[in-house]
């Protein structure tokens, strides 16, 4: 059985949706379809995700949202005629929308998740009944009824452990199952939905809980590339990859994949599939649990801004016993959540997200680390980037460090920070954000010939 989850590029609109479907239906394996809403039609388009969150501050604001709402409609509406199903469709998605839009609004973020998972679910029953209407088998099941259980966190909601047992009775249903991705029930009975672009994550835990052979996530790209190509023109393909190397890149931003949408299929070990709804015959990228690859091989250079660090230094800091672990308490008590620390003998970084870490923040945890450490030294590096080189294959093999190294002071990149994990997966140099592409193309063209 093959889980297959589309993209809103796939769903942007109804030849987008046909060609969706008839790829669910050239093969009986693809018995469980998880949709994302409807994307962008072109570079300029709005998602219909963005049009429900405009429409839901609309109306939180108080004003009468009929202009938004009616951009809502009007997608679905015209996606409903082009695939020739009917007033019907229309009127009920209107319907559900005004539905929503009567819910309480007490809690802000509760309303808006009520209307952001509008998107995927219209969607998603638009997508059963169009299949039906060509002669197969098909059915809507909603998330609720699928005992899809996620965290009462609105907009950022993580599985609950329960949902894999109930999730796994999909697998029973005859026929093609059309599922909506992005967004469950909380225990509360709310509905809440998953960050951003989450209908991967969606479809991840459907294919651990059925124990799918294959999870296909089909996108708009023939495959994922060694590096990005808004940085490198004409990068490579990468046709395999493990999933250890697809999280630490898409950690450093490869957003082909969700980053949270690795866990549940690692822990089940079925297989990722990365094709193409526009070009079904590119081969793609197959991630898998592991992968045979030459020695000192790197599979992908990924980078990502928006880093800052914290400095912190203090003579005879190896014998203070408790040092790290009072230093970042301090950074869970502010609410912080870290990425790196590398360390010296008498210094230690924290490196963090840029955008969780505002002026006001800032000034208390100096003024904390100041007081209660008795540091030496403590201050703030503002417009980091980390840029990464990944790959399984570089375990165990000398010189890949100084190659990089190499590459990036023949670029004149001056790495401020590097950092690299004991699985030797992945090696992180810390650099300024106006380095970034400079310090990617340094080591594309070391790594993988020179850039064309
Ligand atoms: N529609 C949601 C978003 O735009 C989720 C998704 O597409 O995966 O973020």
């Amino acid at each position: 059985m093959k889980v297959c989850k589309f993209g809103g590029t796939s769903m942007a609109d109804a030849a987008q949706i046909r060609k969706a479907c008839g790829i669910v239906l050239a093969d009986p394996e693809r018995r469980l379809v998880v949709v994302s809403a409807p994307g962008k039609r072109s570079k300029t388009d709005v998602k219909v995700t963005d049009l429900l969150i405009a429409l839901a501050e609309k109306a939180l604001g108080g004003a009468p949202p009929e202009k938004e709402l009616a951009a809502v409609l009007d997608r679905y509406a015209g996606i409903a005629r082009d695939l020739g199903l009917g007033e019907g469709v229309a009127r009920r998605i209107e319907a559900d929308l005004r539905g929503r839009l009567a819910a309480d609004r007490t809690n802000r973020a509760r309303f808006l998740d009520t209307l952001k998972a509008a998107g995927e679910d219209n969607c998603a029953r638009l997508v059963a009944e169009y299949l039906a209407s060509t002669g197969a088998e098909a059915r809507y099941v909603s998330p609720r009824e699928a005992g899809l259980l996620l965290t009462h966190e609105f907009g950022n909601a993580q599985v609950l452990p329960e949902s894999y047992k109930n999730l796994a009775k999909l697998r029973d249903l005859p026929g093609i199952t059309v599922f909506p991705g992005f967004f469950g029930y909380s225990p509360q009975g709310a509905v809440v939905t998953l960050p951003r672009g989450g209908s991967d994550i969606t479809g991840s835990i459907l294919a651990a809980a059925v124990k799918a052979d294959v999870y296909e996530n089909w996108t708009d790209v023939d495959s994922v590339f060694v590096a990005s190509p808004a940085i490198v023109p004409g990068p490579r393909p990468l046709p395999e990859i493990t999933y250890r190397e697809m999280r630490e890149l898409s950690y450093a931003g490869f957003g082909v994949f969700h980053e949270e949408a690795l866990a549940p299929v690692f822990h089940a070990g079925v297989p990722v599939s990365i094709k193409n709804t526009n070009n079904p015959s590119a081969v793609g990228t197959y991630i898998r649990p592991d992968r045979t690859c030459p020695a000192g091989q790197v599979a992908g250079i990924a980078a990502a801004d928006g880093f800052c660090s914290i400095y912190v230094s203090k003579y005879l800091m190896n014998r203070e016993i408790g040092f790290g672990r009072r230093l970042l308490q301090i950074l869970e008590e502010e609410g912080l959540s870290y990425e790196h620390t590398p360390s010296g003998i008498d210094n230690i970084s924290v490196i963090l997200r840029e955008k969780q870490f505002g002026a006001a923040r800032e000034a208390r945890v100096l003024e904390r680390v100041r007081r209660e450490l008795a540091v030496d030294d403590v201050s703030v590096e503002r417009g980091l980037a980390l840029v990464m080189v990944v790959g399984e294959c570089m375990r165990r093999v000398v010189g890949i460090a100084a190659r990089a190294t190499a590459a990036f002071a023949r670029a004149g990149v001056n790495i401020e920070m590097i950092n690299q994990g004991s699985s030797e997966v992945s090696m992180m140099f810390g650099v300024k954000v106006a380095d970034m592409a400079r310090a990617v193309r340094a080591l594309y063209d070391e790594f993988f010939g020179r850039a064309n």
